[in-house]
């Protein structure tokens, strides 16, 4: 399946900005499609798009909530009514099966509306009286945020960020991934249309654009997902105008097998397996390593093979038994496989999953076959880098308290897993570092949009999701109305 490829603009002060160079995006199954081209903006056009925030924030900020759910909830209607066209834009250009852009966009859409179902509640006024008189609480927005966004789920972690940031009455500038640019700018349009000049605005382009939008002094706040070594950077553009920040970075999510795990409970199997090679492994929240304890190793291993050759089909992201499609771009594919190779050479046992559907495509299109990696050393990069890509190692463990304190050594703690009895499994997850831990199940199949989201440590500060979501989009305010004026223990 290929189309024309379409030309994506820059969206500044509501106006579509034609840029002097664009960049062309490639279908990953077919390098030599072009979907699409991104405009190359560049720093001036940040500015501008920046300032055209700034000023309308000022009347933004004092809109009524019930306008600003009117416009989100009429954006929401025209993303539901072109899903089908935007779900096959971004397979085309990301790689992702096109079931799974489309569960990427009912997911935004989920998020969006539950935003909106909560809004009032979140950012209404407290009023408190009490012995030493009045106190109102309000929420206020936090003026022109700065969005940056990586490719792997650029339509749900776009959303996540531009419904909270408008819904509670701030501007936005948002620029997402050159590595799958188009279908989130789609989305971005939409909801821009729907809003007054100004209030949300797109941009494109590389570090010198993102250098801009973390230290222009008129940023008030970054909401940024990506890498944790950007966000290093990102942090310290940041630093001299004392920006806010939620920052959604990388990690490397485990899955702690107990000996009282069911190995021959096939769904539970087929959840571990989708926990692990779901978008061919590219979510921050997959589990990229599993110890399992030493007790059930062996039958762990079989099952697991057995379960993945039944689920994992790698092919064409339109072919509609496909599961596994190719990997976003060459780089990840060249790191995958620097990792799988590394840990081959130094005596770990690779094993190739699934059955490949398009044998055609494999040697042109980006494409990893899923690996599974036995006999690794516990210290291996295999084990202790994200990998972000389709494979996974699998250790044993002793006891308890050596497979958490081999968790807990992560420099990272997004999300994790702990599988088997659901009471033994609460009790280590309470001992885990980590923002999320999902029993029995892992990744975005334990996700619940209605509760707060992020990571400890290295892979994160803040959260996105739940209320918490919303409330990073305000400032909170004290107003307080004294009852006496008398200043009692100052002396006259
Ligand atoms: P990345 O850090 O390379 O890029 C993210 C974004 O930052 C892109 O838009 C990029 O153009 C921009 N950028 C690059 N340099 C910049 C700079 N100096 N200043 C400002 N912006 C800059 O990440 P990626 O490769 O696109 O995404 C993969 C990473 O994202 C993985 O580590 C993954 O775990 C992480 N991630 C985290 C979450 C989460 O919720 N915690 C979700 C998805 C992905």
């Amino acid at each position: 399946m290929s189309a024309d490829p379409i030309t994506i603009h820059a969206i500044i002060n509501g106006e579509k900005a034609p840029a002097e160079k664009n960049f062309p995006r490639e279908n990953p199954a077919h390098p030599d499609e072009i979907v699409g081209y991104a405009p190359i903006n560049t720093k001036d056009e940040a500015i501008r798009a920046i300032d055209s925030a700034f000023d309308a924030f000022k009347e933004w900020r004092k809109s009524e909530v019930d306008d600003r759910l009117r416009r989100m909830e009429r954006a929401i209607q025209k993303i539901k009514d072109r899903t089908p066209e935007i779900a096959e834009l971004l397979s085309r250009e990301h790689g992702k099966a096109l079931w799974d852009s489309e569960g990427e966009i009912a997911v935004s859409i989920m998020w969006m509306e539950y935003a909106c179902s909560v809004l009032k509640e979140v950012i209404s006024d407290e009023i408190k009286e009490h012995e030493n008189g009045r106190t109102i609480i309000t929420y206020d927005p936090v003026g022109v945020v700065s969005a940056i966004t990586p490719w792997n789920y650029p339509i749900s972690l776009s959303t996540i960020k531009v419904a909270p940031a408008l819904l509670t009455g701030n501007t936005m500038v948002l620029k997402p991934s050159p590595f799958a640019p188009l279908a989130v700018s789609r989305v971005i349009e939409i909801i821009a249309s729907e809003f007054p000049p100004g209030v949300l605005n797109l941009v494109h382009g590389e570090a010198d654009v993102g250098v801009e939008l973390t230290s222009n002094p008129k940023v008030a706040k970054i909401a940024f997902t990506g890498g944790t070594k950007t966000a290093k950077s990102i942090m310290k553009a940041a630093a001299e105008t004392i920006k806010k920040m939620t920052l959604e970075l990388g990690g490397n999510d485990a899955a702690i097998v107990l000996p009282g795990f069911d190995v021959h409970d096939p769904k539970a199997m087929r959840r571990m397996v989708i926990s692990n090679f779901l978008t061919s492994g590219q979510i921050c929240m997959i589990a990229k390593r599993i110890y399992v304890h030493q007790s059930i190793y062996d039958a762990f291993v079989e099952k697991y093979i057995e379960a993945a050759n039944k689920w994992i089909k790698v092919g064409d992201p339109f072919n509609p038994e496909v599961t596994v499609g190719p990997v976003n771009n060459q780089n990840q594919v060249k790191y995958v496989k620097s990792l799988v190779e590394g840990a081959e050479g130094k005596g770990a046992k690779v094993i190739k999953l699934g059955k490949i559907m398009n044998p055609e495509l494999m040697d042109n299109g980006y494409f990893l076959q899923p690996t599974l990696v036995l006999g690794a050393d516990p210290h291996d990069p295999i084990v202790v880098e994200e990998q972000f890509g389709p494979t996974v190692p699998i250790i044993p463990f002793k006891d308890t308290d050596q497979v958490i304190a081999l968790h807990n050594e992560s420099i990272y703690g997004l999300t994790s897993s702990v599988w088997g009895d659901e009471e033994q499994a609460v009790e280590v997850a309470r001992r885990i570092e980590a923002g999320t831990t999902m029993i029995n199940t892992a990744a975005i199949q334990g996700l619940d949009v209605r509760f707060p989201f992020g990571g400890v440590k290295q892979s994160g500060v803040g959260r996105e999701y739940g209320k918490e979501g919303l409330k990073s989009y305000v400032e909170t305010h004290v107003i307080n109305i004294p009852k006496s004026l008398d200043l009692p223990y100052i002396p006259e």
